[in-house]
């Protein structure tokens, strides 16, 4: 078994694209084959200068390691297109030799005119239908164009299942330019063939070119790979295909928004595929082992982005009561608020340690713990707005936090089990509901709009930190 991702560098890795690389990978390995990265880069105007280097990024980021390819090499190489120009025109004259391709030099106002011809007659434009009659002896400088022998072609693709098409579908497409390169309709079949692969697993958009391959297939008497066509990924509102304004970022920016590997990996096999169960967590191991073509769903899966940070929350749970979050730590580095550059990692494993299971993406780090590392702005409408508070006086609410403030002055050891138990004394005391007190104190101590629980907030800001803070709102509301 040998599949292979196929991108073509232009800088921006779509969602969509790392889908047709994880679905070839998982069925390598999982049959314990080889997984093949080609770069496509013979269209120079599409180029974008390092898009290589982004791709192997995130491949290795996602645990996608290929067995051949740039920087590891491999028997069939070179992986670059652009390398292997002499290759796609040595395969290019055999067609040539055989009489299935011609050297064409018609020129794009000529072939503008055919198409009018035959949009004029309401008929479909098949350049075969204005095949020149005495095509030039080929030379470098001139196209060269495949000889189509269109007839009903049949095959099956293991997610679409069988398939036929007519004649209508086969024409006769370039396949070396004027500047000397290979179309994609050309080089990709060589390359299948030479590199190797059984399977090509690519998006939906290249299937109705596909009778177009089997004619070439034909042409060259090799056996055709396993042809297999992933459906589209749909936009939010499912009724078209994902593009970059729906909402959807590249991978790389979220990565760079704190969302793991896993999850990524996790999220995009189950986009349009699962196991038949209803599990939704799978690791890379696990999906290796589970995944099958034909459980991949023939309509267009949809894109939802709350189930992806939902995905993320489930991994970075898992990870750290897995691995511990000492070990999770690491993963952190770059996502902490700026108010956390002076506190040593021991400071910030105990934050983290408390809000890893709130944490949705590792960027919610930056807004979620920022007031463990600094005091935050007093703004008594969001105290005395908050839901739990707003039938309060500000006196009511100060009242509360006077006794907060004494009854957690008065604790020896500051500890989770004392403080837990001085606010359930508390309760009592003041004779308020666990919602108003606790949210008073809550809000005097972080103004965030969540926290983990009371207890362990105030535990990990410190006897001393917490108390001032409670002060200083007393004082404002005085002041006020
Ligand atoms: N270079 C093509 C693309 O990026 C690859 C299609 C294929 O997998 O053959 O869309």
């Amino acid at each position: 078994m040998k599949t292979r991702f196929a991108p073509s560098p232009t800088g921006y890795i779509h969602i969509g694209n790392v889908r047709s690389a994880i679905y070839p990978y998982l069925l390598a390995k999982q049959q314990s084959g080889k997984f093949i990265l080609r770069i496509e880069d013979t269209d120079r105007a599409r180029f974008v200068e390092d898009a290589t280097t982004l791709i192997e990024d995130i491949l290795k980021w996602l645990g996608l390691d290929w067995d051949e390819g740039p920087i590891v090499g491999g028997p069939n190489g070179p992986y670059f297109q652009s390398e292997r120009k002499a290759i796609y025109l040595e395969w290019a004259k055999k067609l040539l030799a055989s009489g299935q391709a011609y050297a064409d030099d018609t020129d794009a106002e000529t072939i503008d005119k055919y198409r009018k011809v035959c949009y004029n007659k309401k008929i479909p434009f098949l350049y075969r239908d204005f095949r020149p009659e005495n095509p030039p002896q080929w030379q470098e400088g001139i196209p060269i164009r495949f000889k189509a022998d269109p007839k009903p072609r049949k095959w099956y693709d293991a997610v679409m299942g069988d398939l036929e098409a007519g004649p209508e579908t086969q024409d006769d497409i370039i396949l070396i330019k004027a500047d000397g390169l290979p179309t994609y309709n050309f080089a990709h079949i060589i390359d299948d063939y030479l590199m190797e692969v059984s399977y090509v697993i690519r998006g939906v958009e290249y299937l109705p070119s596909i009778p177009n391959y089997l004619a070439i297939y034909e042409a060259l008497g090799i056996e055709a790979p396993g042809l297999v066509s992933l459906p589209h990924i749909l936009a939010p509102s499912g009724n078209k295909k994902l593009g970059k304004r729906d909402g959807a970022k590249s991978v790389t920016q979220y990565r760079d928004d704190g969302i793991l590997p896993e999850a990524m990996l996790n999220y995009l096999a189950n986009l349009g595929w699962n196991d038949g169960t209803e599990e939704e967590i799978y690791t890379k191991e696990e999906l290796i082992q589970k995944f099958s073509l034909d459980k991949v769903q023939k309509s267009g899966a949809r894109y939802d982005e709350t189930k992806l940070l939902w995905m993320n929350g489930q991994w970075i749970r898992r990870l750290v009561n897995e691995e511990g979050v000492e070990k999770f730590y690491p993963r952190t580095q770059g996502f902490w608020p700026e108010s956390a550059t002076n506190y040593s990692d021991e400071d910030r494993i105990q934050v983290l340690g408390i809000i890893y299971d709130r944490l949705k993406t590792l960027g919610d780090l930056r807004e979620m713990t920022d007031y463990f590392f600094r005091d935050p702005q007093i703004d008594l409408d969001v105290l005395m707005k908050n839901k739990a508070l707003k039938k309060l006086s500000e006196e009511e609410v100060s009242g509360l936090l006077q006794q907060s403030f004494e009854k957690l002055n008065g604790l020896e050891d500051w500890d989770e089990q004392n403080l837990q138990d001085a606010l359930n004394e508390l309760l009592a005391e003041t004779g308020t509901k666990p919602a108003v007190l606790f949210s008073a104190i809550r809000i005097a101590v972080s103004f965030a709009p969540f926290s983990p629980a009371l207890p362990l907030t105030l535990k990990v800001l410190g006897k001393n930190t917490s108390l001032a803070r409670i002060q200083n709102v007393i004082t404002a509301i005085e002041n006020d």
